[in-house]
């Protein structure tokens, strides 16, 4: 059994694969010359700087739950208690997001009412969602779109388009509703509006976490005491020895009969069944010759760019702190950074005392042309930004410059259609398995479940096929 890539889609496949049948020999090629992808740790000194993710949900329950299969759960930690909860930069200041508000929703009425994130008009606006008829049917429609129509401009361009570009780096004029926001959509087809749902939700007690929460719901997320890397090495552990190779770059795969002929720096290798698990664009290429629809609809899938500038720096070096996890930009507030991400605020040992790790983001589908300055460039106006934005004053003790490109794929308008077109046609390719974060969710724990999901479905062609001890 081939796995092609080596980032948490194609480990934990391997993984699951190896828990459910531990006589399937398995043969995972990563082109890196590491394992993890996008998630990577680098510990400076005393700082522990994530490079791409830092955290992950416990909802949907599959990262923690793998956690757990895997024994790592000794080794997670939560968030801090104190500061949780992100800010929002609204004419220079950062503003706190109202209480209750999460993601796209206000799960309480009064911190609406007083923020100073909204104009009266704008607050107003918020309070007619109540009246506003929904759609009929269920065509898809942007973020943007949604959220107009039932709250008005000021609450997507003031407070919703800054969290989902935080999580998405997208632009919301073209991320898909239902993809990346199914809950909140379903809530206003089954209720009417978001107040009616919230109603129903407060009465039957669903809603006590988000009520406490501003941004996002803390409590829920964990991490690694040594950083997201925890996750990829508590992963790689559990595979066998000779399972793993590095700088193995996947050239193409071709079938012969029921056979898949993988080649890898010019040499070919042959298996029953291969479990493809690389980012949109390298998927493109290896399925044209094999799934040529899925590698179609694959090939409409966009991914953004971003740099993260890490920067750690003496606690007294800010004249202005906040006591919170980050902060997000709104693109009207005309600045050069997405968001910033307090990481020492966040989890414990991530700076050494009396300092802090911060992590700036930028680029993303809406400031692409910032990624063409250099390092020291954007490292410079990721200083000017925090020196306006929180006093930061001095150089960094400890400064990185991570770029991801083409790293966030976007889930569009439609993008549940293409998903639709590329899994039937895999699921309809006997031996072949596509698994990817441009699919079913970008984040960790929707990553796990498919790979759950995959390895499952791989068991049972194997078993279907008579061949369970597969090379
Ligand atoms: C900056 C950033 C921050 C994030 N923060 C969070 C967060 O805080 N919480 C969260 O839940 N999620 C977060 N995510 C999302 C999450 O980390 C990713 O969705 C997930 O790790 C993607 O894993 P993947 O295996 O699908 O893709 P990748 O990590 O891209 O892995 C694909 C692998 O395939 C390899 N490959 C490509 N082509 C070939 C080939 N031809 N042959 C062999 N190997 C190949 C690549 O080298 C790579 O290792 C973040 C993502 C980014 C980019």
């Amino acid at each position: 059994m081939a796995i092609i890539g080596g980032g948490l889609s194609g480990l934990s496949t391997a993984a699951k694969l190896h828990r459910l049948d531990q006589s399937i020999q398995l043969v995972l090629f990563e082109s890196g010359e590491r394992l993890g992808g996008v998630i990577h740790t680098e510990q400076v000194g005393e700082y522990l700087i994530d490079h791409g993710a830092d955290m992950f949900s416990t909802k949907p329950s599959a990262a923690i739950d793998f956690c757990c299969e895997l024994g790592l759960e000794d080794q997670l930690i939560e968030p801090k208690p104190e500061g949780r909860g992100a800010r929002i930069v609204r004419n220079g200041q950062l503003v706190p997001i109202p209480e209750g508000f999460v993601l796209m929703r206000a799960t309480q009425l009064w911190p609406m009412l007083f923020t100073p994130l909204l104009s009266l008009q704008g607050k107003l606006r918020f309070l007619l969602e109540r009246w506003i008829s929904p759609t009929k049917g269920d065509k898809d429609e942007s973020v943007s779109t949604f959220v107009q129509r039932r709250m008005g401009h000021e609450v997507l361009d003031r407070i919703v388009a800054p969290l989902a570009a935080g999580i998405y780096t997208a632009d919301v004029t073209k991320l898909s509703m239902q993809t990346t926001m199914q809950a909140i959509a379903r809530m206003e087809k089954k209720h009417g509006s978001l107040a009616r749902a919230t109603a129903v939700r407060r009465r039957k007690g669903e809603d006590s976490v988000e009520r406490g929460s501003t941004g996002a719901r803390y409590g829920q997320f964990r991490t690694f005491q040594d950083g997201m890397i925890g996750l990829i090495n508590g992963i790689a552990q559990s595979l066998p020895d000779d399972s793993i190779h590095l700088n193995c770059s996947v050239e193409s795969i071709r079938s012969i009969g029921n056979q898949w002929i993988v080649t890898e720096s010019g040499t070919d290798h042959k298996f029953d069944h291969v479990v493809v698990a690389v980012p949109p664009k390298a998927a493109v290429n290896l399925l044209e010759p094999i799934a040529p629809l899925a590698s179609a609809e694959l090939a409409k899938i966009e991914s953004a760019s971003a740099a993260i500038v890490v920067l750690g720096v003496s606690a007294t070096n800010i004249k202005r702190p906040v006591n919170t996890f980050g902060f997000v930009v709104p693109l009207s507030e005309k600045r050069r950074i997405l968001a910033g991400s307090f990481a020492s605020h966040k989890f414990s040992g991530r700076s050494p005392e009396d300092h802090v790790l911060i992590r700036v983001f930028m680029g993303g589908a809406m400031q692409s042309e910032l990624l063409e300055k250099s390092d020291e460039e954007l490292t410079t106006i990721a200083q000017e930004e925090l020196s306006e934005l929180i006093g930061l004053t001095g150089d960094p003790l400890v400064s990185r410059v991570v770029r991801w490109n083409d790293a966030m794929p976007q889930y569009h308008i439609g993008h549940g259609d293409r998903v639709r077109i590329i899994d039937e046609e895999i699921a309809s390719t006997p031996g072949l398995s596509f698994t990817s974060n441009a699919l079913h969710g970008v984040g960790i724990a929707p990553v796990i479940k498919q790979a759950d999901q995959v390895a499952h479905e791989v068991i049972a062609s194997l078993k279907e096929s008579g061949n369970t001890s597969n090379g």
